[in-house]
């Protein structure tokens, strides 16, 4: 199988050929998630990322499939798993070649985790592929998050940036798992809506311009906290306020100057460094291909530390 990297991720073996993450809008392509730089129409996708797309891009415009079915596109069977980055998220398996998409091994409250398949080939995404991106365990991150979001909101206002698909539910699911309601903003309200239409359950009243309660908590898109801020923190910070900004960069990047934030918490949708090489080492691949991010020192770190034969695909 021939496997480049040209308006997406091509797979080609004679007359089939496959696109993942397409660049433009394709008939054979497969779409893993719906963050906008992965979100065309008219390819494959699974159910509740088509759903994203009727919001996001205003037309729900794609062909649905099912994790665990597989399904003949462009002559090739192709096979959508959990991908554990975001709620739709999607790992792509053609025959013996797994695509991880973005994923996360741990996955999340809102989506199932990203499990290994054995397979021949692996493209992995290498967002965290440096050695130094290495991120803190999941569950020590949300304990720590919800502590300080209890002991604050004691206090007054609490403003937690996240973005608007993926992350901001994910705070929403976690606020109420401690029994926190919190208001968030008309833009992460309409994607919330989607999961609760697959009955995720999330719990939120939207935010329309002030608070009834004196202490509460309040989710955001990550621009409300850039310098200058936006109204929802000016009012809360007016208030006693303090605001958050939620994020896997956190674990290496300090936001204090150019948010205006109290604390940051490293709370990722991808896998970090660790988790990539663990993930390549149980797949057990005969070669990796590596994309996103850091891809070409992911590389190098697999052949080193794996003895994988491996390349970034870019
Ligand atoms: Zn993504």
């Amino acid at each position: 199988m021939k496997i480049k990297h040209e308006s997406g991720i091509t797979l080609e073996e004679e007359d089939n050929k496959v696109i993942l993450d397409p660049s433009r809008q394709v008939e054979s392509g497969v779409v893993t998630h719906g963050h906008l730089d992965h979100l065309v129409k008219d390819s494959y996708m699974t159910p509740p990322t088509l759903d994203i797309l009727g919001v996001r891009k205003g037309e729900k415009r794609g062909k649905p499939i099912l994790y665990g079915f597989p399904k003949d596109i462009g002559g090739f069977e192709v096979t959508l798993y959990p991908a554990g980055h975001v709620f739709g998220s999607a790992m792509v398996k053609v025959h013996d070649v797994l695509y991880t998409g973005d994923f996360n091994p741990d996955g999340g409250k809102t989506c199932k985790r990203a499990v290994p398949y054995d397979c021949e080939v692996l493209i992995i995404e290498s967002t965290y592929g440096k050695p130094e991106y290495d991120l803190p365990p999941k569950d020590e991150v949300t304990k720590d998050f919800l502590a300080w979001v209890e002991q604050q909101v004691e206090e007054g206002p609490v403003v937690l940036g996240a973005y608007k698909f993926g992350k901001a539910q994910e705070v929403i699911a976690l606020l109420n798992e401690i029994g926190e309601k919190p208001y968030v903003s008309e833009s992460i309200a309409e994607i919330t809506d989607v999961y609760n239409h697959y009955d995720i359950g999330l719990d939120y009243e939207l935010w329309n311009g002030e608070s009834q309660r004196e202490k509460y908590t309040v989710v955001v898109p990550p621009k409300e906290l850039r310098r200058p801020v936006g109204n929802i923190t000016k009012i809360a910070k007016k208030n006693g306020g303090v605001s958050s900004y939620l994020s896997g960069w956190c674990a290496i990047y300090p936001f204090y100057n150019s948010m205006d934030i109290d604390a940051q918490f490293p709370l990722s949708d991808h896998a970090g460094f660790q988790e990539l090489l663990d993930y390549v080492a149980q797949c057990d691949p005969e070669k990796v291909y590596t994309v996103h991010g850091s891809a070409k020192e992911f590389a190098v770190e697999v052949e080193k530390r794996l003895g994988i034969d491996a390349e970034a695909l870019e």
